[in-house]
């Protein structure tokens, strides 16, 4: 068998050097800008163009890898804030459907990729296109992701603690 994934992936996975768990609480990670910052989680706009309303939720408790390292009372916080964030995605961007994906193959540290899927969706069947791809991405106007990332809040607001 030939090994294809980094000698070093199960040191990082045991959250050797996480930069998720050294970032601490940012108001911005390299991916865009936080709208939600809940007990457990936070959340982020991706701010290039390649899905719009695609967002990123870390778990910002102990390094954990896996939905199933964490435990009951933490897995009900991160799922809790995760559907929170969930509809208001849903509220404001009306997605045909809404993917929700666990990867972490890069960065071994829990988060969720949050994917609304259009109606005019290039490839409708299938996972997003955009995560096959290796590309830069043009980012997105700046009064436009300002006024997402404003919509997201609100909907959000009601014991949201930034800002
Ligand atoms: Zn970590």
């Amino acid at each position: 068998m030939k090994r294809t994934w980094p000698s070093d992936w199960e040191a990082r996975r045991s959250g050797m050097g996480c930069p998720a768990c050294s970032e601490g609480r940012p108001d911005r990670i390299p991916d865009g800008e936080r709208f939600f910052a809940g007990a457990t989680s936070d959340a982020y706009l991706n701010r290039d163009t390649r899905s719009r309303g695609y967002a990123l939720l870390f778990w910002r408790g102990r390094h954990v890898a896996e939905l199933s390292d964490l435990d009951p009372g933490e897995l009900a916080s991160f799922t809790s804030e995760l559907v929170r964030v969930c509809r208001a995605i849903e509220t404001h961007y009306q997605p045909a459907k809404l993917n929700l994906m666990v990867l972490g193959n890069s960065l071994p540290h829990l988060h969720a990729h949050i994917v609304p899927r259009f109606v005019d969706d290039a490839s409708p069947g299938r996972p997003p296109r955009f995560m096959m791809v290796d590309q830069d991405w043009p980012p997105i106007g700046d009064e436009d992701y300002q006024r997402q990332l404003e919509a997201l809040r609100d909907s959000l607001a009601p014991s949201l603690p930034i800002r």
